[in-house]
């Protein structure tokens, strides 16, 4: 054979994925940025639940989204949302097609792993004051030591008063932080298990040292800290038995490594592709042929229960509201749908080499990673979209220029891990894994590619925008 003929074979029919910056234009690339610094903002603004709803309906309100109310006349062209219980938010762009044809929809979360206080959080031992916590999600503890924290959330007072709290965040600010033990005691908990080493019950905040009254007095310190919570945000103990406080990493986004290709960040899970989805969602220029939706939701780091998460009635109502407007079988609109379920994968690690298989991993600056299924011990948990669904989406993706990659996570046997695609694809709704690939997944500061995160941007357009699904 021939070299040239080699070669040419070799283009026709193998595999040619390339690293996206072998892909990328100039003009794509200061895209690229532009959007990554919208997105490091977003992440700052949203370190929880609760506050990254708050900001994805500020950005939503910005691009002229109104609040739905039920029985509100929709024509095509028209953008609202809901705002489900202030922890979760749907949105959706009114399309050109009735609603029985179906919806093209993306759905990512916005909750992340963090640590939650217990209801009877207050405590004193040794004269230091302390927040019991209960994590949430699936964390190794012991990342969590020994970091600066801040603490956000509610407290709802007796008579229904809401009372926002947020303290570590802004300079010169307090933070609050877990102890470890220091390596000269530490010989008996080095042979621990890496699970075992930092017990969930010693995951207690440290909150201060200062005592007031006098020294016969006990429980000093605890009610110094009880003082200073009442006249900051006017609540007793007993208050916090209805609250929602989350301890999270005290940092901000910024750009990683020494050519600043990547960002560092509390909350790429699944910030990273929630963002992806609504930008994408609040970026299209025209009314698209099928109606666009974009949920955000609650609840899946600890699986996707509960009245804000993807099982949630909510979802069904919001469509079924929207399709009863024209006369539309919730169960005709689903059938014809299709779900891009945006969520992070795992990213190659070479440090970590043992746990991957390389030629089904997704790499870092390869784009928006695409997963036919998820799911652990032989895909359990998975929906496992079928071929033609993928095949869809290679086309729309190509046809669009979006860099993407097709992937697992991890060796067969090493764990695996899931999304709400399971539960979008029970609706009887064509769903779809992709999103982008992160490094340290689930620790305080994780890591992904701009390339990557600007990919799914992409993609997530390219689904909104796209004039029908298959062939209908
Ligand atoms: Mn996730
Ligand atoms: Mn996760």
């Amino acid at each position: 054979m021939e070299k040239s003929e080699f070669k040419e074979l070799k283009e026709q029919l193998l595999s040619t994925k390339k690293n996206g910056y072998d892909i990328l234009d100039a003009a794509g690339r200061a895209a690229m940025e532009d959007y990554c610094a919208g997105y490091k903002r977003f992440l700052d603004a949203g370190k929880t639940e609760r506050l990254c709803a708050a900001e994805a309906v500020r950005l939503a309100e910005e691009a002229g989204y109104r609040p739905y109310s039920r029985g509100m006349l929709l024509k095509a062209g028209d953008k609202v949302y809901v705002r489900n219980r202030g922890k979760a938010v749907m949105l959706a762009h009114i399309g050109e097609k009735p609603l029985d044809q179906g919806i093209q929809l993306a759905a990512a979360h916005i909750d992340s792993p963090r640590l939650d206080l217990k209801p009877n959080p207050l405590y004193e031992d040794s004269e230091l004051a302390y927040f019991k916590t209960h994590y949430y999600g699936g964390i190794r503890k012991y990342q969590w030591v020994t970091i600066p924290l801040a603490l956000h959330g509610v407290v709802i007072l007796k008579d229904g008063t809401k009372v926002t709290v947020r303290v570590g965040e802004e300079e010169g600010e307090p933070r609050l932080v877990i102890t470890d033990l220091l390596p000269h005691l530490g010989a008996a908990q080095n042979k621990k298990p890496l699970a075992e080493a930092v017990p969930g019950e010693t995951l207690n905040l440290l909150l201060g040292s200062e005592p007031v009254g006098g020294e016969e007095e006990s429980g000093r310190v605890k009610l110094a800290v009880m003082k200073l919570l009442h006249e900051k945000y006017g609540i007793v103990e007993d208050d916090l038995s209805s609250a929602e406080l989350e301890a999270v990493p005290a940092v901000k986004a910024c750009d990683i490594g020494l050519d600043r290709s990547l960002i560092g960040a509390y909350g790429h899970d699944d910030r990273v592709c929630a963002y992806a989805a609504l930008r994408a969602l609040l970026d299209l220029e025209e009314t698209p042929a099928k109606t666009a939706v974009c949920i955000l939701a609650d609840k899946e780091e600890i699986g996707s229960d509960g009245v804000t998460g993807m099982q949630s009635a909510a979802f069904d109502t919001f469509i079924e509201d929207l399709c009863a407007a024209q006369g539309a079988p919730l169960r005709a609109c689903f059938e014809k749908s299709f779900c891009l379920s945006a969520d992070v994968t795992a990213a190659y690690d070479p440090n970590f080499p043992d746990v991957f298989e390389k030629r089904n991993e997704s790499q870092l600056n390869y784009g928006v990673g695409l997963c036919k299924y998820t799911g652990a011990r032989g895909k359990s948990g998975a929906s496992d979209a079928d071929a033609e669904t993928v095949a869809y989406v290679r086309r729309l993706f190509d046809q669009a220029g979006v860099i993407w990659q097709i992937s697992e996570l991890g060796k067969v046997d090493a764990g695996g891990g899931g999304t709400v695609a399971m539960y979008m694809a029970n609706r009887n709704i064509a769903t779809l894994d992709a999103g982008v690939p992160v490094l340290s997944m689930h620790a305080p500061f994780e890591t992904v590619a701009k390339l990557d995160c600007y990919e799914t941007y992409k993609g997530m357009k390219a689904v909104f925008q796209a004039r029908s699904w298959r062939e209908d």
